[in-house]
């Protein structure tokens, strides 16, 4: 089995075992054990809550930084429509377009054009018979990974389609040797610049059996201050944007799904209200004529992510300014066609793994969930943490499991069985 590898990750000198984080997570991944946080990898979506509250700094997301940078030959830099949001005042994407190219970078390629094409082969996708409806967004990697581990019966749901960021960095590789013939596959250097820790990992670990064809992420916090120092208004006239209103709106909550041209859609933003939705559409809770859904794990979508620097709603903001004045879209697909290229289908979607299953006997699991229930029942049930799992039937599993081995471990339960000892006695 592939161990995944994740973008998110604890340096233990600055952790004080607060909880904060624990009482945050979305998946029950964090314990606190022996007064520092511990990850369970096989839990984590990489959805960077726990680096949001953690107020010591203590949770990292690991990303490259520019280093070597002039040691490659042609470098690309894949760049999100949530970079336009960070910056006040913006007027032009160009002036943006421009400061990445100033910093060094050969080409430069939005990945709002290619979620224009990702649109518009979603529209097609939704008139193809006998898939599955409602059909769930593969654009946010945590939500797809929060998929595969605990909602298996949606995996189906899926879009089979790539993000447009790796369309993107597809398109973007083809495009510089056509314009450069004499470069080689390994001339080619392709940078992303993430909004979040989910993307950084999607493209460390692949998607199901697709390797990404990106070769670097680096932060967008980063790339943002080492922008500030070289962006000015004047754009060189070759530096012109490639995406209209509909490739600008994927860096916001509802912007993919107001692309499939259809109101029987759904978009959910924030992974607590995404987690509320996926439960409902597995147990059948949802309108019947709901063809498609969009779930952001991040609050406002990717500009709500842990590698951006401004407020999600400031930059939502400055989006809908932005786009003002701009076309609708600047990419579609050749008029007629009815088929989605391979280039942009997912072959294999990831595997599930049950990360909910006691083991992997039968009778066993049902023994031990009758022995968690038993626990739970004499816990005090108020899902405090103070014991360092994140609540009481948490706490009640971690026993069962052994990795804790005392039900003292719990204070409450400690002192009120010390209160009835003093009482008898
Ligand atoms: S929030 Fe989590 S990682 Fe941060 S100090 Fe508290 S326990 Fe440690
Ligand atoms: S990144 Fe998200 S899922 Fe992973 S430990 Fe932090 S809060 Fe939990």
């Amino acid at each position: 089995m592939n161990v995944y590898e994740h973008s998110v990750t604890l340096d233990k000198s600055k952790c004080t075992g607060c909880t904060t984080c624990l009482r945050h997570c979305p998946t029950e991944a964090i314990r606190v054990r022996d007064g520092h946080a511990q990850i369970n990898p096989e839990r984590c979506i990489d959805c960077g809550e726990c680096v949001r509250v953690c107020p010591h700094k203590a949770k990292k997301v690991r990303y490259s930084k520019l280093e070597n940078f002039h040691d490659k030959r042609f470098k690309i830099a894949i760049v999100p429509p949530s970079m336009f949001g960070q910056f006040e005042r913006l007027e032009d994407v160009d002036i943006v377009l421009q400061g990445l190219k100033d910093l060094g970078f050969d080409e430069v390629y939005e990945v709002a054009k290619s979620a224009e094409l990702v649109s518009a082969y979603t529209r097609l996708y939704l008139k193809t018979e006998g898939i599955k409806k409602p059909v769930i967004s593969s654009a946010c990697p945590a939500i797809v990974r929060l998929i595969t581990l605990r909602f298996p019966y949606l995996k189906d749901n899926i879009l089979p389609m790539l993000p447009p960021m790796e369309v993107a960095a597809h398109d973007a590789r083809i495009r510089a040797k056509e314009k450069n013939p004499d470069l080689k596959d390994e001339d080619i250097c392709v940078y992303f610049i993430s909004p979040c820790p989910a993307k950084v990992s999607y493209i460390k670990n692949g998607f199901g059996n697709y390797k990404s064809e990106i070769d670097v992420v680096l932060s967008m916090s980063d790339i943002y201050f080492s922008l500030i120092g070289v962006m000015n208004d004047m754009p060189s006239s070759d530096t012109s944007s490639e995406a209209g209103m509909i490739g600008i709106g994927w860096a916001t909550s509802g912007g993919e799904s107001s692309a499939i041209f259809n109101d029987n859609y759904l978009a959910a933003d924030g992974i607590r209200n995404a987690i509320k939705i996926l439960d409902q559409l597995e147990n059948g809770n949802i309108p019947p004529q709901l063809e498609f859904v969009e779930l952001n794990a991040c609050i406002g979508g990717c500009v709500g992510g842990a590698l951006t620097i401004e407020n999600p709603f400031i930059a939502k903001t400055r989006l809908i300014s932005l786009k003002r004045y701009m076309p609708v879209s600047l990419n579609k697909i050749p008029d007629g066609q009815t088929f989605i290229p391979e280039d942009y289908l997912i072959e294999q979607m990831p595997d599930y793994v049950p990360i909910s299953r006691l083991s992997d006997n039968f009778a066993k699991s049902m023994k031990m969930l009758a022995q968690i229930k038993q626990i739970r029942e004499e816990l005090p049930g108020i899902d405090c943490g103070a014991c360092g799992s994140p609540t009481c039937r948490a706490f009640a599993e971690d026993l069962v499991k052994g990795t804790i081995s005392d039900k003292a471990e719990c204070v409450l339960y400690k002192h009120i069985r010390e209160k009835e000892e003093e009482n008898d006695g």
